[in-house]
């Protein structure tokens, strides 16, 4: 069985073993505040810095998802309320978890600017470009959802002040735990608003993994699991090219080879596609019989998402899949 479901998606090969190593070496059982445990921390911090190339004086802390990213920067980062571009079901979701804590005010008085560079749910992406204009048209943070790219591509870190991923996506790991990375700017700003109320309050956070802690009992599976994966993985600039590449081809596929097929990519204008998660359109029928047909062969498709459920499928450009993998779907998609 191979999956181009995009998230949870495929978990490298070698997480099976990873993980058996955890419960073997008792890596599970270690305390949270012991030097065993908080150097793995550590390391997994150091590794992220490395592996990610991101900004020396950007902290990085470990939570539990991307959908509590989201309440944090609405609790801890806002301080009367957010602004929410969107075009597809992830930025929607994020406004109305935000708009919960921080209910919207007027355009103007928005001081954090949401965007979700990879729209998971229509394959659209936010490219560095449009993000830099963004910077430069907004004196207030913005924060980036970024869950279905971090890991995939590389971004221009400084384009922004907070970025987040869950780990179920490119890299490549179960879900139940997320990266959140933070400016000194936006630091500042949590200390200016003070808000100390929630156990993943960012102030509280960022106290406790300076000391590589978290407040809670964490996720020390998944985070040791994320040390070894990035251990394992190449540098970003490398993992880009072969994403960006791949990408290519995928959208070069479907103009060409699937020309005379019911499917079409689903979004028209190439620079806002994205790199990382193809979606394709079709009927509906025709779709359901698509899908069908690669899981006899032993292959999952992404199944539509929101607006685009029961017309659309999604393939998974991660870097975990294969290039044998990508070669098993493109050669079932011919002779469909
Ligand atoms: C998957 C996804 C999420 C949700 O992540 P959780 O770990 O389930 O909270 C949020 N945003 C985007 C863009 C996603 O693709």
């Amino acid at each position: 069985m191979i999956t181009f479901y995009p998230g949870p998606s495929k978990v490298y090969p070698q997480v099976a073993d990873y993980a058996a190593e955890a419960i073997r070496e008792g890596i599970v059982s270690l305390n949270h505040r012991s030097a065993g445990f908080m150097d793995i921390v550590k390391e997994t911090v150091r590794l992220l810095h490395d592996k990610l190339d991101i900004p020396a004086d950007y902290h990085i802390a470990l939570v539990s998802s991307a959908t509590e990213c989201w309440e944090i920067v609405a609790q801890s980062l806002t301080a009367v309320s957010s602004l929410h571009p969107y075009n597809g079901a992830f930025g929607k979701k994020w406004a109305e978890y935000a708009y919960k804590i921080k209910p919207p005010v007027s355009l103007s008085d928005a001081d954090v600017l949401c965007l979700v560079q990879n729209e998971t749910s229509n394959g659209t992406q936010v490219s560095m470009e449009t993000l830099a204009q963004f910077r430069r048209d907004f004196s207030a943070l913005i924060a980036v959802d970024a869950v279905s790219s971090m890991a995939g591509i590389q971004f221009d870190w400084s384009l922004a002040d907070v970025w987040f991923a869950s780990v179920q996506k490119c890299f490549g790991l179960p879900a139940g735990l997320a990266v959140l990375i933070y400016s000194p700017a936006a630091l500042k700003r949590a200390e200016e608003i003070g808000e100390n109320a929630h156990y993943n309050s960012l102030l509280f956070i960022h106290e406790n993994f300076s000391k590589f802690q978290t407040p809670y009992t964490p996720n020390g599976l998944g985070i040791y699991l994320l040390m070894r994966v990035l251990q394992q993985v190449p540098p970003i600039g490398t993992v880009d090219a072969l994403t960006k590449k791949r990408a290519t081809d995928w959208y070069a596929f479907f103009e060409q080879e699937m020309m005379n097929s019911p499917f079409r990519v689903l979004i028209n204008d190439p620079t806002t596609r994205s790199d990382t998660v193809i979606a394709v359109q079709g009927n509906e029928q025709e779709v359901n019989k698509l899908k069908k047909a690669a899981q006899q062969e032993g292959i999952t498709l992404g199944n539509g998402y929101g607006d685009w459920k029961n017309t659309t499928f999604r393939i998974a450009n991660f870097p975990a899949i294969t290039d044998e993998e990508i070669g098993t779907l493109t050669q079932f998609l011919r002779s469909y």
